[in-house]
């Protein structure tokens, strides 16, 4: 807490001074526990919504209204970015599908209607004890995520943590004890009363996490994928009962990890949320487009096309941008293309086809192309990857001639949106 320590007690002091507690509470205590530090502090207190805006007037460099209605007023003072809410009652209205927002009086109160026991603790202040009523520390340092209360409570009263139990494994590579997967297992169905926004937005940080594969795995085994990314699962029954043919469930998994190695390529670095969707979903299209021939084997028709329409159907299901659904099925769609490089007949102009379909795109495609070039022979895997070095290498050369300059666009999309201010 010493990074933080300046600024948290400062507010505390203010709040105490006017008959109020001030607590930080949530991710802010569960990351500085675990070692990590960013610059978000949210903060939990008996003062009102009105009462915290006059306390932090004279004292933020900013302030702004979060959501008055549900308690929380944010503010800025220097690097920091705050948001303090008014303590929730522990009281639900079993009828209601909105978040409780009845205001209550006691932390201990705030905390039992919080999601998972890492999150349910908080540092009073300004005297910094720490209140941990469900065990939380203990589970930190089990790495385990456990709901404070009965897990098909917790679910009942909010759907959308089940989503958020998969999030957190995603981000902290912990794992979910048992009784609470039990219970997403049983509720996953519950799930769809919560809106696409929001189940989007917990998918989003599950897919950029550090450990998606955790998350991922979680929402497949419980059913939960079955209702919010219903192309993830339908993957594992591509399995054929000779083993013929691999995987392709277990082999997208490897691609995702593979493209999260190769962010680095990218201008931001990562995590990118474009590059990682499209690997999850770049081979979507193969249960559609199943093939048996003759000889047992099995081929897929152009699950590049189809692949793109699922994922765009999907997307927008999801209530994606229409920027971020394009560029992640131009992905999908492209993705098989370099395929047909190996054979080593393609002409100049096909290159710059390559280049110039892929557009914005061109370093996902490569991240992809190449994350998606991996086989269990290891032989195989190196061949392809050199072969893929060698398109990159023309690609490099041919726009060095600056042919390409006058079929690419001049500002790539984040140099127009510098520009724009966007
Ligand atoms: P980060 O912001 O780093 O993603 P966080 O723990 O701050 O992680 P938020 O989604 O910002 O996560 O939520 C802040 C806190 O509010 C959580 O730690 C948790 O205690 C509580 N919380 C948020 N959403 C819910 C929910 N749906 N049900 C119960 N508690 C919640
Ligand atoms: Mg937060």
């Amino acid at each position: 807490l010493d990074r933080i320590a300046p600024v948290i007690d400062d507010l505390g002091r203010r709040f105490a001074e006017a008959g109020h507690e001030l607590a930080l509470v949530g991710g802010p205590v569960r990351d500085a526990m675990l070692g990590r530090h960013h610059n978000d502090l949210d903060f939990t207190t008996s003062a009102r919504p009105e009462q915290t805006e006059r306390l932090l007037k004279g004292w933020a460099d900013a302030i702004w209204d979060m959501g008055r209605a549900f308690g929380t007023i944010g503010c800025r003072k220097g690097e920091w970015q705050v948001e303090i809410t008014t303590y929730r009652s522990e009281a639900y209205d079993p009828s209601s599908r909105k978040p409780d927002v009845d205001f209550g009086d006691t932390l201990g109160g705030d905390l039992g209607r919080r999601d998972f026991t890492v999150n349910a603790m908080a540092v009073r202040l300004p005297g910094r004890e720490i209140e941990d009523p469900y065990g939380g520390v203990v589970d930190l340092a089990h790495r385990v995520l456990r709901t404070p209360g009965r897990p098909e409570d917790s679910f009942s009263d909010d759907p959308l943590r089940m989503m958020r139990a998969a999030r957190f494994a995603a981000q902290l590579g912990f794992s979910v004890d048992p009784a609470v997967v039990e219970a997403m297992r049983a509720m996953a169905g519950r799930i769809e009363i919560i809106s696409a926004e929001r189940v989007r937005d917990e998918l989003v940080k599950l897919v950029c996490a550090p450990y998606p594969r955790l998350g991922l795995t979680l929402l497949v085994e419980t059913g939960l994928a079955e209702i919010v990314l219903p192309e993830l699962p339908a993957l594992a029954l591509e399995r054929d009962e000779h083993h013929r043919h691999k995987d392709v469930y277990q082999h997208t998994l490897t691609v995702l990890e593979q493209a999260i190695d190769l962010e680095d390529r990218l201008p931001g670095g990562g995590p990118d949320f474009v590059s990682r969707f499209a690997a999850l979903m770049h081979d979507v299209g193969k249960p559609r487009t199943r093939r048996f021939l003759d000889d047992g084997t099995v081929t897929f028709h152009h699950h590049d096309v189809v692949g793109a329409k699922l994922t765009r159907k999907r997307m927008k299901a999801l209530r994606f941008s229409n920027e971020e659904i394009d560029a992640v099925s131009e992905l999908v769609e492209l993705h098989l293309r370099f395929h047909g490089y190996g054979s080593g007949e393609w002409t100049d102009s096909a290159v710059r086809r390559y280049v110039r379909d892929a557009g914005d795109q061109l370093e996902r495609l490569h991240i992809l192309t190449r994350a998606d070039s991996t086989t269990r022979n290891r032989k195989k895997a190196e061949r392809l990857q050199r072969t893929y070095d060698d398109l990159e290498a023309r690609i490099e050369r041919l726009s060095e001639q600056e042919e390409l300059a006058s079929i690419r666009p001049d500002l790539d999309g984040n140099q127009i949106m510098e520009i724009l201010g966007i």
